[in-house]
């Protein structure tokens, strides 16, 4: 093997399923974009890289270009196993929430060092509050400031400061009120939430869903806060439901499908006195 073939890098490890007798294919986060990569043999026993290429670790790894299928993994160090997240069901869900999103958004090839520098940050937080047993709300408010990024990285920024809606052919943009009584609305096809008076207009408009002031402000709050303040907020279980679903309707029309582990993460949590629900194939 040629050392031109030969490339290093860090990826985090996003999915992975079996190939074959004994091989994964893995899809990885890497600061030059998404890749689909195999690594041979990573299922047998004796395999010295198995242990180092463990879903969501942060790996050292060196690649063989294969100009006709998927590049192979040759050597790989784990630098971060993240192993707190695969041993507990319900920080292990939010975590695949968490890459699942990395990789519904995000096409191969693309994506660039500030997506891997997201969901390397994220996976840490979300490591350490499971060190410590943090529970919700504060690993809500760790999921919703990551989706907020995370959309703002790939195009998709919400617009929360500024109505969206538009009246007689203008935009509207009023600034936004996070307190009050009168409904707003959230417009996903227009990227954002929508004034008391836009909404009122637009409310047989398809996408179109109320959105109280409370949960805007916090949507905002999540969008603008660093992970470690958001770690000391507040916030009622109404008001983090409301938030919740805001963005589930969000995110689905523009995934056009619902996340497939954001619906195993609501289960869980519906289900979180029932001992070992069973967890989603592996894959
Ligand atoms: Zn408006």
């Amino acid at each position: 093997m040629s050392s031109e073939r030969l490339y290093t890098t860090e990826a985090i490890i996003v999915r992975r399923r079996d190939q074959g007798e004994a091989d994964r294919v893995l899809t990885l986060c890497t600061p030059q974009g998404k890749r689909v990569v195999i690594a041979r043999g990573a299922r047998k026993p004796t395999s010295r890289k198995a242990g180092h290429l463990e879903l969501f670790a942060r790996v050292q790894m060196v690649l063989a270009r294969s100009p006709t299928s998927w590049d192979v993994v040759s050597q790989a160090e784990a630098l971060d196993l993240h192993a707190a997240l695969r041993g507990d069901l319900v920080y292990g869900t939010y975590a695949r929430y968490i890459a699942e999103l990395y990789d519904r958004f995000v096409t191969e090839e693309e994506g660039g060092p500030a997506l891997f520098d997201l969901l390397s940050r994220a996976l840490d937080v979300l490591s350490q509050m499971a060190a410590e047993g943090i529970p919700s709300p504060a690993l809500d408010l760790l999921v919703r400031a990551y989706e907020q990024r995370l959309l703002t990285l790939v195009g998709f920024r919400p617009e929360w400061d500024r109505c969206v809606g538009e009246r007689e052919g203008r935009p509207c943009g009023r600034v936004l009120p996070v307190r009050g009584k009168a409904p707003l609305g959230l417009d996903p096809e227009r990227g954002g939430a929508l004034c008391p008076q836009c909404f009122q207009a637009a409310a047989d408009r398809r996408w179109v869903i109320p959105l109280s002031p409370a949960a805007l402000g916090l949507l905002r709050a999540c969008q603008r806060l660093p992970f470690a303040r958001l770690r000391q907020r507040r916030a009622a279980p109404p008001l983090l439901a409301e938030a919740e679903r805001a963005m589930r309707h969000y995110l689905t029309y523009h995934l056009e499908q619902d996340v497939r582990t954001g619906v195993f993460l609501r289960q869980v949590r519906r289900n979180i006195a029932t001992p070992h629900p069973a967890m989603p194939e592996e894959n």
